[in-house]
């Protein structure tokens, strides 16, 4: 069995969101506006009322009111939008974590992996309908199917409020009459020419010459073709796809000048704290790192290196960061500013044993650096330092750093 994609399109968003602070716009046709005093602002959204009167978003309002004369303008409130998107994706993520938003009213969401836990893609839709109208107040309309294109495609049927399934089995009943312009990535441009060539519904599209779409439109043409015929295979992506992470730094600039080697090492550390517990929180590891320091005159030195395996251990990370600092910075001059940044990120279990068996051991750091996450977490950043952060030992010349309230050992 293929994918299971849904598509959830929150309907008339902007001025659906205004009625639930509104009461009075709950009987009347809304037209959401910046500049209602100045009458030439432009219509950001309207209801489904002021939608049959002909309001175009786009339209300046005077244009708005003499098309719909008993209408409502009001002016945007972003901030309400965004919450109650926030609120909507909160729901949508009680079904799978792959949900992924087009803009503030629209989602995708893969749901193939929670088929058995919810029951199938129509079940899950109408059950995320009827949820979004009793706890938000809101309507969506979901189109359900094998693919985002399809699923997009779904959601535009019915409005406001429905649910429209497109499967393997219907797709060339319900898709292929519609008009090309309804498929998703046909624009202006696109329409303009293939109205030229007579191709006029997306089936007339899932049949086109293939010499004619690829030699007037190259890639596109041939991508836009196996949309229509069901062939989207692109993923919906998770949150964590869609904003990868790419590196996790911290910097600090000191009230007072650095002039030890000990208070770089005091420095270094605190920002590899909080670095390291960042990296755990988001299961990253990270394989370089880079140190940037910059002395009172503030001209800045960049410097970075390739980990000998890939770490989120706080302590790991301020050693590599102080090693690096000592092979490439003197303090001729003082500092005033140091950032380290853990870099090339992979997500954990990505990670290659190293070849060296001592980087691979589970280490007594890591356990410790667990326990520090959840105080940290629980009492703040303050609440606990390592105990070099207080006496400010330097490493030794094997890198390790004698703790005060631990007994030294190596790790094993
Ligand atoms: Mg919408």
């Amino acid at each position: 069995m293929g994918r299971t994609v849904l598509h959830c399109d929150m309907n008339n968003f902007y001025a659906s969101v205004e009625r639930l602070y509104d009461e009075r716009l709950k009987q009347v046709p809304v037209v959401v506006c910046g500049n209602v005093e100045k009458r030439h602002g432009i219509v950001l959204a309207k209801s489904e009322e002021a939608k049959k009167c002909g309001v175009k978003t786009g339209d300046p309002l005077w244009m708005a009111l003499q098309k719909c004369p008993s209408a409502v303008a009001v002016e945007p409130h972003f901030e309400r939008y965004v919450k109650y998107s926030r609120l909507a994706t909160q729901i949508y993520e009680e079904y799978t974590d792959l949900v992924e938003p087009f803009g503030l009213d629209e989602n995708w969401l893969d749901v193939t992996a929670s088929r058995l836990a919810f029951g199938d893609g129509v079940t899950i839709g109408n059950r995320l309908r009827e949820r979004m109208k009793k706890e938000l107040g809101l309507t969506i309309s979901v189109g359900v199917s094998f693919n985002k294109v399809f699923a997009k495609l779904g959601s535009d049927r019915k409005k406001p409020d429905g649910l429209t399934l497109i499967s393997e089995e219907n797709f060339r009943e319900v898709v292929w009459p519609l008009p090309v312009e309804e498929l998703f990535g046909v624009g202006r441009q696109t329409l303009a020419f293939f109205r030229r060539f007579g191709i006029l519904t997306v089936g007339d599209l899932a049949h086109a010459n293939d010499t004619l779409l690829k030699h007037k439109m190259g890639k596109v043409g041939a991508q836009l073709k196996a949309w229509a015929n069901g062939g989207d295979e692109s993923p919906v992506l998770s949150r964590e796809e869609q904003n990868p992470m790419k590196s996790v730094g911290h910097g600090l600039t000191t009230p007072k000048d650095l002039t030890t080697p000990e208070e770089v090492w005091h420095l270094i550390l605190e920002l590899c704290q909080d670095i390291g517990e960042k990296l755990r929180r988001y299961k990253r590891k990270a394989r370089g790192i880079a140190l940037d320091c910059k002395d009172r005159n503030l001209v800045s030195r960049s410097v970075q290196k390739t980990l000998p395996a890939p770490t989120d251990n706080t302590m790991t990370l301020a050693k590599e960061a102080f090693s690096l600092f000592q092979s490439r910075f003197t303090l001729s001059e003082p500092l005033r500013a140091v950032t380290v940044r853990a870099i090339s990120l992979e997500e954990e279990g990505a990670t290659q044993l190293s070849l060296f068996a001592e980087d691979n051991a589970p280490s007594r750091s890591s356990a410790i650096d667990r326990v520090t996450d959840q105080i940290r977490h629980r009492y703040g950043k303050d609440a606990l330092k390592s105990a070099t952060l207080l006496d400010r030992a330097l490493p030794d010349s094997h890198g390790y750093i004698p703790f005060r309230g631990f007994e030294p050992q190596e790790e094993k």
